[in-house]
């Protein structure tokens, strides 16, 4: 079994995250989208919320699995035998931030791998914060996420 975890704070999911995830589905045989949860970090939709849109959104793919956890991403990866973690990029930016972390993680497991996907160059501006700043002054967010908030 081919197991990934995408992890992140999907707050909320975007179609920025979806196409990540749908591109990877050809790749793994099971997908845990995992909302990580930090004591100290304010999030704009409740834990519920974010994990029922996910599930939603991913009603008719069996592969993707909604979780929660709480602290490193290598425990959870190791909890349930995940050996790749998936993470998007969508510019130089993204790479600079997700090859320090992914070098950090390696040095944690080395048994998994990160697998970085691109995003589309029409979806790389999409980003949750976009969404959060639409939602919050009664803008236009239809076109990034595919439910109501
Ligand atoms: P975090 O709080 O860890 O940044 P996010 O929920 O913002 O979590 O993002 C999770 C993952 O999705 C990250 O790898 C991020 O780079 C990726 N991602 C976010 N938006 C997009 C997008 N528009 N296209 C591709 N990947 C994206």
């Amino acid at each position: 079994m081919r197991i990934a975890v995408f992890p992140g704070s999907f707050d909320p999911l975007t179609i920025g995250h979806e196409e990540i995830i749908r591109k990877a589905l050809p790749l793994f045989d099971k997908i845990y989208v995992a909302i990580g949860e930090n004591a100290n970090k304010k999030y704009c939709f409740p834990l519920e919320k974010r994990q029922q849109w996910i599930r939603q959104v991913f009603a008719h793919e069996p592969a993707v699995e909604v979780a929660v956890y709480k602290g490193l991403t290598v425990d959870f990866c190791r909890e349930v035998n995940a050996h790749f973690i998936l993470r998007g990029l969508r510019n130089s930016m993204d790479f600079q931030y997700e090859k320090d972390i992914a070098e950090a993680n390696r040095r944690l497991a080395p048994e998994v791998e990160t697998i970085f996907l691109l995003s589309s160059p029409e979806l790389a501006h999409v980003s949750s914060s976009l969404v959060r700043e639409l939602y919050h002054h009664q803008g236009n967010y239809s076109e990034y996420v595919s439910f109501e908030l």
